[in-house]
């Protein structure tokens, strides 16, 4: 936990820990988040009334938690916190899992003689130990070794390697495929920028030095991942612009916390316009109602652009957020305009689409 806590004071973390959790009021985590002056909570165990997970639920849900990182916490959790924070909870592991589940596990791989032990951080499931792997980090283990001198060496091990998989799980840059995960981290000339303006604690808007205008692009148009399924939508022309404009990455959607893949969204009422003057509405295929999220998301991206003083935009074409021709309304593509897209044009910032960028000379 202290791992954890160190890295999110790094104003380049992705994920910022609103509070710790434990069911042992003595338990040294508590003493040590009350030491760093993190939020803590100390909730005992089931009562007639409502069992632990389901006190607990609500108590996360009015901080705002976003992805919960067991660390040492040796309940099974149970539906409640399953459903409810469904693959968002993380877990390490002091084995190269699927090896030596459960406790005692250096001590196990010692007494069975392996030459190399490590850690596993894993996506929670309802088994012990045997959700999806998203990282591991490899040990050897030496003849004279004990118990305590093997546990210290993947201590060492797991501070680096939990702190770093949330960091870049908080990103969205993991993808899930049946048990299998794949890391996918933005990459190409823009990546830097992009994670230090959507992700950073850092000013946002200590932007770099330029002298060229600044144009916003559509983030998923500069090969960053789409929220909608974590794929490229790199569109070659809009590299010709960085000869003329400073180009500046935005994605509405990782402001507004949506993970990859998100699902479908569309308009049940209005579009953009309507959405940012608090009249429309847009659900997702989950039947989750996400206006006021798209419209905080697209409140972010455009105070971003307004201290960048942009110039103008080129936005995907058909987006919820960045649309600048046509939204998906009750199952049906109609024109019209993203929350982004309008936002920007209601301030006469001039807004072009990719089709229309590939027909300019
Ligand atoms: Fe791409 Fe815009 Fe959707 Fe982000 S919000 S994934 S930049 S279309």
């Amino acid at each position: 936990m202290e791992a954890l806590f160190r890295r999110a004071q790094n104003p380049f973390c992705a994920y910022e820990i609103v509070l710790v959790v434990s069911d042992c009021p003595d338990a040294p985590g508590i003493v040590l988040a009350q030491g760093l002056g993190i939020p803590t909570l100390v909730q005992a165990g089931d009562t007639v009334q409502l069992p632990w997970e389901s006190r607990l639920l609500p108590k996360l849900q009015t901080r705002g938690v976003e992805v919960i990182a067991l660390a040492g916490f040796m309940r099974i959790l149970g539906k409640t916190l399953l459903g409810a924070y469904e693959r968002r909870i993380l877990n390490i592991h002091p084995s190269l899992l699927p090896g030596f589940k459960g406790r005692d596990a250096q001590e196990h791989a010692l007494e069975y003689g392996v030459k190399y032990a490590g850690c596993t951080v894993h996506i929670v499931d309802s088994g012990i130990d045997s959700g999806p792997i998203l990282g591991q980090e490899v040990v050897p283990v030496h003849d004279t070794d004990t118990k305590e001198s093997l546990a210290a060496r993947i201590l060492e091990r797991e501070h680096h390697l939990y702190g770093s998989v949330l960091d870049h799980f908080c990103r969205g840059e993991y993808r899930l495929e049946g048990r299998k995960t794949s890391h996918h981290p933005p990459t190409g000339p823009y990546a830097a920028l992009y994670n230090r303006l959507h992700f950073g604690k850092a000013p946002p808007f200590a932007l770099p030095k330029e002298c060229r205008p600044r144009l916003a692009v559509s983030a998923c148009l500069l090969g960053i991942p789409c929220r909608y399924d974590g794929a490229s939508k790199r569109h070659h022309a809009v590299e010709r612009l960085s000869h003329d404009y400073a180009i500046l990455p935005v994605c509405p959607e990782v402001l507004s916390r949506f993970w990859i893949p998100r699902p479908p969204m569309e308009f049940k009422e209005g579009d953009g316009l309507q959405v940012m003057a608090g009249k429309g509405r847009v659900e997702n295929t989950r039947g989750e109602e996400v206006t006021a999220a798209l419209r905080e998301g697209t409140r972010r991206a455009l105070t971003l652009c307004e201290r960048a003083q942009i110039v103008g935009a080129v936005l995907k074409s058909r987006s919820p957020s960045c649309g600048n021709r046509a939204v998906y309304r009750l199952g049906n593509v109609v024109p019209g305009q993203g929350t982004f897209a309008s936002a920007l044009t209601s301030r006469n910032i001039k807004v072009i689409s990719e089709e229309e960028l590939a027909c300019a000379p």
